[in-house]
């Protein structure tokens, strides 16, 4: 098993903050309610808006749909470690919270690559003492760096299972830059027992969403919207993995709690979810 980690671990690479072009992590802190953006941010995500006027409820229904799948994985397939890549600006709760809440020793890597996560990484590493939570400042697309690097490696145990978590951050990896190639890289390094939990915008509900992410595009920020089935085959086809029951759905569909509000619109969510185990 895995030496405990420093309560904060973290490699730093490029500390500043530009305040003068978006970024998506401050785009969707700003959508999702956060205080953690700048002019720049609101004017891109208002732009966003316009023209998919839904784009909060998305957010938000993509954020219970990763809440619900760290539950699912802590409490029903007994997982205690997570990788978490793009891991957001902290919204509250966030995936460690999520987990330790029911298993307090479980231990994650947070893994971002925009600066100011990392200004916020000493706040998501309040972990339980029972647990270990770290902070990597690093790319997806360079996927073997993550798996192999020494603050990955002190919280992680990949002699254990593992949850590979791709929250909304796929649909930022355009086709050139090969997201399958990065997805198989992490998944090969998972052992046995491990699952993969993504989610992912698609323009299947909503035609105004292929506008809408080229205003984002224009401000500096590209994204690839996919269908379900471009989702599915990116992630989870042909590497040995089991989708979990209902397989890949409309993150607002994804195992929602009974005493959750009801669903919104098929147009409003926008966004694919799915959760499978490595066999
Ligand atoms: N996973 C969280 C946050 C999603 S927002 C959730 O689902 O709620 C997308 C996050 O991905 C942002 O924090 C952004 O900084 C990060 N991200 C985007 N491109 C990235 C890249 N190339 N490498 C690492 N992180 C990236």
């Amino acid at each position: 098993s895995t030496a405990p980690a420093e309560s904060l671990a973290c490699e730093a690479r490029r500390p500043l903050v530009d305040a003068t072009h978006p970024s998506s992590a401050r785009v969707y802190d700003y959508l999702l309610g956060g205080k953690d953006n700048f002019a720049t941010d609101r004017s891109a995500a208002n732009k966003i808006e316009e023209a998919f006027p839904a784009i909060r409820t998305g957010a938000q229904e993509n954020r219970r749909f990763l809440l619900r799948g760290v539950r699912y994985l802590a409490a029903e397939a007994g997982i205690r470690q997570f990788l978490d890549i793009g891991t957001g600006i902290p919204t509250s709760p966030n995936v460690h919270e999520a987990a330790q809440g029911i298993t307090p020793e479980a231990r994650i890597a947070y893994v971002d690559n925009d600066p100011i996560v990392l200004a916020h990484a000493r706040a998501l590493m309040v972990s339980d003492p029972r647990g270990n939570v770290g902070y990597l400042d690093a790319d997806i697309r360079a996927p073997e760096a993550i798996v192999g690097s020494d603050l990955v490696r002190k919280v992680l145990d990949f002699d254990e299972p593992i949850a590979l978590i791709l929250s909304a951050i796929l649909h930022f990896i355009p086709d050139e830059e090969r997201p399958a190639e990065i997805v198989r890289t992490f998944v090969e390094a998972l052992p046995p027992g491990s699952y993969v939990l993504a989610s992912h915008v698609t323009p299947e509900h909503e035609p105004r969403l292929r506008p809408a992410s080229a205003g984002y595009r224009d401000d500096g920020v590209r994204t690839r919207p996919r269908t379900a089935a471009e989702f599915e085959r990116l992630v989870f086809a042909g590497r040995g993995l089991e989708l979990v029951p209902p397989g890949v759905v409309l993150v607002s569909r994804w195992r929602r709690d009974p005493d959750e509000p009801p669903a919104p619109s098929p147009a409003e969510v926008s966004a694919y979810g799915g959760l499978a185990k490595l066999a």
